[in-house]
């Protein structure tokens, strides 16, 4: 049976590849051509001979995820698109641009069983983890488009996309591997940033691997009371366990966590949460980034107004807090923080279940 090429890891890389016979620099070169060239043939690769080809492509199998659908944003600094998954599924991923910086935004599951209020993706409920190819998959689509518009190719990759990509932790760091390799992606640490909810077991293991990724913790409360309420992860590791484990990842990495904060007209907004912030980041080595929260289905238009989100960023900074309000890219084209979903997806497993 052919396996797939990109479900691999780079030491059953090296291991089929010498199962073959094949010389132990072949692997390398073979995975420039599929994530650096792109190709999704093995006869495309030209300076690997016809015979190893023909073993190759007997071997293992490539495949492309297809791009579904594709939408601009009307300010042209975010593209969304749709691919479609081998069993009929779509999963979304946002390219967002920003001067030089072209940022993939990924997905690492397909739906996501954390069920946070605000998340259009946790409305769609858990079907699945996506494997590494189709983790993968996503930047090379990516990459195919901006290099047929003549434009840079990423230079940057969030894991922010629909699923928590720490509840898929396997396949998320075998494709970490692959996009750090200098044959693959060839990406430093520093361009790559997890997002979580807050999975404490797997960002002690992520700690622990020494890869430099930059980690964001979704807080979004500064009580556990309210923070249940829009994200039932916390009763399983509740706020004082985040701000252990960030004050560990600085002293371990030497990098200071993201808190992120969706702020929600009247649940986490105002001179309350200001005061409650600063209380809980007191002596805390990170930064804050504050988001303006996205329309979503649940709630309709549940962002608080720029003037708010900008005096709590102003008395977060004077209190002491490094404090940003990130820029809503794609929020036209439900690409923004929290909009992601697919009800194709939906479909499909629904159907599949009856
Ligand atoms: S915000 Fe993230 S963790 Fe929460 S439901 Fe959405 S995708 Fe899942």
């Amino acid at each position: 049976m052919q396996l797939s090429f990109k479900n691999l890891t780079i030491p059953q890389l090296k291991d089929a590849f010498s199962t073959l016979g094949e010389p132990s620099f072949r692997w390398k070169q073979v995975l420039k051509w599929v994530y650096q060239k792109r190709v999704d043939r093995f006869d495309q690769m030209s300076n690997v001979s016809k015979k190893t080809r023909q073993v190759l492509a007997g071997h293992f199998r490539l495949f492309k995820l297809d791009v579904s659908n594709l939408l601009i944003s009307r300010k042209n600094d975010a593209a969304k698109f749709g691919f479609r998954l081998r069993d009929n599924a779509i999963i979304e991923s946002v390219l967002l641009y920003d001067k030089n910086r072209r940022t993939a935004c990924i997905s690492s599951q397909l739906g996501c069983g954390l069920g946070c209020t605000f998340c259009e993706t946790g409305k769609m409920g858990f079907f699945r983890n996506l494997s590494q190819e189709e983790i993968l998959g996503q930047l090379i689509g990516i990459n195919d488009y901006l290099e047929s518009r003549g434009d840079k190719l990423l230079s940057n990759i969030v894991f922010m996309g629909m699923g928590e990509a720490l509840s898929n932790y396997a396949n998320f760091r075998a494709a970490v591997e692959i996009i750090m390799d200098e044959n693959g992606f060839c990406f430093g640490g520093r361009k790559i940033t997890v997002s979580t909810a807050g999975v404490v077991p797997s960002i002690k293991r992520l700690m622990k691997e020494n890869l430099n990724l930059g980690l964001a913790i979704s807080l979004n409360s500064w009580n556990n009371k309210s923070r249940s309420r829009i994200m039932p992860v916390n009763r399983k590791y509740p706020i004082e366990t985040l701000i252990k484990i960030a004050q560990e990842y600085f002293q371990t990495t030497g990098r200071r966590v993201t808190f992120e904060y969706v702020v929600i007209e009247g649940h986490n907004d105002g001179n309350d949460a200001v005061e409650g912030i600063l209380r809980l980041l007191n002596g805390v080595t990170c930064k804050i980034n504050l988001i303006p929260a996205n329309p979503c289905s649940a709630y309709g238009d549940i962002s608080s107004s720029e003037r708010k989100i900008s005096d709590m960023a102003q008395k977060l900074s004077a209190g002491g807090i490094n404090a940003t309000i990130r820029k809503s890219r794609g929020r036209d084209i439900c690409g923004a923080c929290g909009q992601l979903s697919s009800t194709e997806s939906i479909c499909v497993y629904k159907n599949a279940k009856v």
